[in-house]
């Protein structure tokens, strides 16, 4: 049983590149952990790039978020000094963000692996990898009722984000991994309500950040700094709404249109890369190769990105037997991995504040304010927030 290529994990990383690899005759097999239902449901991403989109209508998979996905170009920054919008569409590049649900996205990728002839084998938990340093990796799967199968192929693609098998599958001696805990930490909501303002806005305030995005024309997404270890259960309705009132100032810009509160986590700002994020046979994507705060909405458009370039790769070794893109695959990623890591280290410090009154804290708050300024005043810092706010 097996492949000439195994996925792990039915995320964008791993749908994207099966669905690319089938339309070039390459066979290849995904292995889930979870149920269909489960990966069609899971709200997570939304906004997604222009590169992304470019890459999704050119491997014909683009239907579902050409039809129903949104354009926007503008997001709104509040703080105590005023509101200002930037029209971000008419900066930079030019190009605008599309927003689409990760979980539509995810159920159109499903429906066109199918479609195409794919074997995805949902319920199954890829649960050791071996022999990815010779010819012929192998990987042992377990099934929910406990089944357990060697499948065998000639590459694997670990795609099985933050918490999958394939990064710890690579030995501590032939890669490093590079960790940064932001010490900051967001409730992330989900709220039955439709958007307030423009798509995006985000709050400075001195009670922690707030931000408010797009998702359908009934869902909005909110988030709240919170303290490190808080407990979502402590936040009522009530209570999310009223702190997102006091951080939006709304007795200032106006209510936010409410709604029953669908989904509450807490998110800790955490990044990694990986450095190779390859060994022997085996290629991380995604979450797997790179993991990345969510501040500048960045995961899925990287994993999106990875998964095209390792496309082209194993179809150069597939069918034309040149193995140089695939040896090339970590350096042509890497570069491109860091920058988005650096605009999201950058879009975290311009968005909190630290708190207190002892003089580090004062003075990181005056640098946080020279930021929004020089974004409000700069058309030459809006060029580059908007070219790297959209981009890779
Ligand atoms: P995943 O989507 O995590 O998929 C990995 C899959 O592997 C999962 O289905 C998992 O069940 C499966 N799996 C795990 N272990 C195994 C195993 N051992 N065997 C088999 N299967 C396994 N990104 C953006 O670009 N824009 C945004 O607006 C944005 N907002 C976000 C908001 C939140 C609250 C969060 C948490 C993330 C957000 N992201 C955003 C990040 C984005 O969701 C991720 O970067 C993206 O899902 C990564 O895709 P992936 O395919 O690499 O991994």
């Amino acid at each position: 049983d097996g492949a000439t290529v195994l996925i792990t994990g039915a995320g964008p990383a791993g749908l994207v590149l099966g669905n690319l690899l089938l339309a070039e005759g390459i066979d290849c097999l995904i292995v889930e952990r979870q149920s269909r239902a489960h990966v069609e449901r899971r709200a997570r991403a939304g906004f997604l790039g222009a590169h992304t989109v470019r890459v999704l209508t050119a491997g014909g998979l683009a239907g579902g978020l050409l039809a129903a996905g949104r354009q926007h170009d503008t997001c709104a920054f509040r703080t105590e000094d005023g509101e200002f919008e930037l029209v971000y569409g008419e900066r930079g590049n030019g190009e605008v963000h599309t927003v689409y649900p990760q979980q539509d996205l995810v159920r159109d990728l499903v429906a066109e692996f199918l479609a195409r002839g794919g074997d995805i084998r949902f319920d199954t938990e890829a649960v050791a990898l071996t022999g990815v340093d010779g010819h012929r990796p192998e990987l042992l799967t377990r099934t929910a009722d406990g089944l357990t199968r060697v499948l065998s192929g000639a590459f694997v693609a670990g795609c099985d984000g933050r918490h999958g098998l394939a990064r710890t599958a690579v030995p501590a001696t032939a890669a490093r991994r590079h960790h940064r805990d932001h010490r900051v930490s967001w409730l992330a909501l989900l709220a039955a309500a439709p958007q307030s303002m423009a798509a995006v806005a985000y709050a400075v305030h001195e009670a922690g950040f707030a931000g408010h995005m797009a998702r359908t024309p009934d869902v909005t997404r909110y988030y709240l700094q919170v303290p490190r270890g808080t407990d979502p259960q402590d936040w009522t309705d009530e209570r999310i709404w009223s702190e997102l009132h006091l951080r939006m100032r709304a007795d200032r810009y106006g209510p936010l249109h409410e709604g029953a509160v669908l989904e509450r986590r807490v998110v800790d700002m955490a990044s990694d890369v990986q450095d190779p994020i390859q060994y022997g046979r085996l290629f991380l994507v995604g979450d797997a190769a790179s993991l990345i705060s969510p501040s500048a909405a960045k995961g899925a458009n990287l994993a999106v990105m990875e998964a095209e370039i390792l496309a082209r790769a194993l179809t150069a070794a597939v069918r034309g037997g040149d193995e140089k893109p695939l040896a090339a695959y970590s350096a042509d990623c890497l570069p491109r991995i860091w920058r988005a890591q650096e605009f999201s280290h950058w879009m975290i410090n311009l968005l909190h504040g630290p708190a207190g009154d002892h003089d580090e804290a004062v003075f990181l708050r005056g640098l946080q304010r020279a930021r929004l300024e020089s974004l409000r005043t700069s058309r030459r810092h809006q060029d580059h927030f908007a070219e790297n706010y959209v981009g890779i």
